[in-house]
């Protein structure tokens, strides 16, 4: 065990979340550069239903094989328009995958609390709704307005406008997120703007990190 981290639990995890098109990416690549290590709960929910999971054979299984693409991945606009308005259906798929998705999250984390890095973070758009903000040890909200949000989000994929606010409909509000931070990205601003708040907040976080008490405020 590395000498700069006493024990399993002391190993510092900051969640990152934020709407889509916040930043949260663009967040974790700036930390990134300054040699700290994320996990991404977008992905894992990708890798649980890659073909050969179990959770693609138990969604194959319940809905037939034309949830499926030729290749044998998951069509997630069938799957989507399975559990749209769905309730049950959306509880059953939630069932089978959150609990991987979960595990293979605390897989991670474990990983990356072992290299010996200060801090690391958990990056993931349902950080409070989930529940997986009980795995970390303080809430990063990356905040944008929603103009900006839905601006950047059509920028990068190319998606309807109306697509886009549903989405966000879907997310928690805005207020609801910043209420539950313990600190905050205002990521309005250019990608300049991004790269000092993030170089500030590492400083605070090594510090934090090599400190007992980890309910400091941020400078
Ligand atoms: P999220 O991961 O929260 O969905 P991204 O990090 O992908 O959001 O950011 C959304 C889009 O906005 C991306 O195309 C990203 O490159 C861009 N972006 C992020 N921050 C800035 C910024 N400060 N200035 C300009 N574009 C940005």
């Amino acid at each position: 065990m590395n000498a700069r981290i006493p024990g399993k639990d002391s190993a510092l995890v900051i969640g990152v979340t934020g709407g889509i098109g916040s930043g949260k990416s663009a967040v974790a690549e700036a930390f990134g550069e300054l040699g700290i290590d994320w996990v991404d709960a977008d992905h894992l929910a990708r890798e649980v239903v890659m073909p050969g999971e179990p959770a693609l054979a138990a969604i194959a299984e319940r809905y037939g094989p034309s949830i499926l693409q030729p290749d044998g991945t998951l069509d997630r606009r069938a799957l989507r328009s399975r559990i749209f308005d769905d309730a049950a259906e959306r509880r059953w798929l939630e069932a089978e995958t959150h609990p991987r998705i979960r595990q293979r999250l605390e897989q991670r984390l474990a990983r990356l609390r072992r290299t010996g890095a200060p801090y690391c973070l958990l990056v993931s758009p349902l950080l409070i709704e989930s529940g997986q903000h009980e795995l970390v040890d303080r809430i990063l909200v990356v905040d944008v307005p929603e103009a900006v949000q839905i601006q950047r989000t059509l920028a990068r994929d190319g998606v309807e406008h109306r697509q886009v606010e549903a989405i966000i409909e879907a997310q928690s509000p805005r207020a609801r997120r910043l209420a539950a931070a313990d600190d905050v990205i205002d990521n309005s601003g250019n990608r300049q703007s991004l790269h000092d708040q993030v170089a500030r907040l590492d400083a605070f976080y090594r510090q934090l990190a090599s400190s007992p008490n980890r309910h400091d405020t941020p400078p």
